[in-house]
């Protein structure tokens, strides 16, 4: 299988509305390995959509704890473990990612116990290793690098964008961040740079329709980045393709993919991909 970027859910925030995108989540086959980059609601079924085994989970990152992020951690490595992983994995998250494991298994531990005893199973907790990141290289394993860097996305301090190196080949993923200059760096030289953003146009209307008008649109201009703002970072980093995703709104009906070129192209001329559910961008 070539090295890919799998795009399993392009929407950022957690609402879902009928036949719109789902929150957060992409699978990153690179060198041999498949890793999972965030565990919004909806993963364990886009990864089992792109066909590949959940026995194979190997390493699972999460760049934030927000639900939009984080919701099916515990479902995707449960899942996982009744379809017969039986193979250690280790998931990388922020201070408090281990908080969330132990208490999901504690929330599971009548299924837990009842299927290693009833069923023979090795115990889940044994299988999974949590590893809390700081900044810096979080990974060397067999080629593969990885490192975090603590992004701008309040009032959540602990976020990190992730960057992923493999036999010359990188990608790296922003998180959730308001514009934050230092990403031209960590990104530097990057084949891919998938970036969250937002469509200015969208704002108002999105906040009109979910109801917590004021607060949720400073929410959104103090922690994220608009679309333009995504291309001058991907510009500044030179990288080769900028891939938007995490997007605000996601389904609106009269925003669409030429909307986000149009706001992108004011500051990015190279390639471009604008995420969706499912699309599969090459490694090349
Ligand atoms: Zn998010
Ligand atoms: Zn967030």
């Amino acid at each position: 299988m070539p090295d890919r970027l799998v795009l399993l859910g392009s929407k950022g925030g957690p609402a879902l509305r009928p036949g719109g995108p789902w929150p957060s989540s992409s699978l990153l086959r690179i060198g041999g390995r498949k890793i999972v980059v965030d565990c919004g609601l909806g993963v364990t079924r886009g990864l089992v959509d792109t066909g590949i085994s959940l026995k194979a989970l190997d390493l699972i990152f999460i760049t934030h704890l927000h639900s939009d992020h984080v919701l099916e951690l515990g479902p995707l490595l449960h899942t996982a473990w009744t379809a017969g992983l039986a193979t250690p994995v280790g998931v990388f998250g922020p201070p408090g990612t281990g908080h969330y494991w132990q208490r999901f298994c504690q929330a599971m531990e009548f299924d837990i116990e009842i299927r290693i005893v009833d069923e023979g199973r090795p115990d889940i907790r044994e299988l999974v290793s949590i590893v809390e990141l700081g900044e810096g290289q979080v990974v060397e394993q067999r080629g593969l690098e990885v490192s975090a860097l603590r992004v701008d996305h309040p009032p959540v301090t602990d976020c990190f964008a992730l960057r992923f190196e493999h036999g010359g080949k990188s990608v790296v993923f922003s998180a959730d961040t308001a514009c934050f200059p230092p990403l031209a760096d960590f990104a530097e030289g990057a084949d891919i740079l998938v970036h969250e953003a937002m469509l200015e146009e969208g704002i108002e209307r999105l906040v009109a329709r979910t109801g917590n008008g004021a607060r949720l649109k400073e929410h959104l201009l103090a922690s994220h980045s608009f679309a333009q703002e995504a291309g001058r970072i991907a510009s500044e980093a030179g990288v080769r393709r900028l891939v938007l995703n995490h997007l605000i709104p996601a389904d609106d009906p009269e925003i669409g993919e030429a909307d986000w070129i149009a706001a992108v192209r004011k500051t990015w001329a190279g390639d471009l991909t604008i995420a969706s559910d499912g699309l599969v961008v090459e490694l090349a």
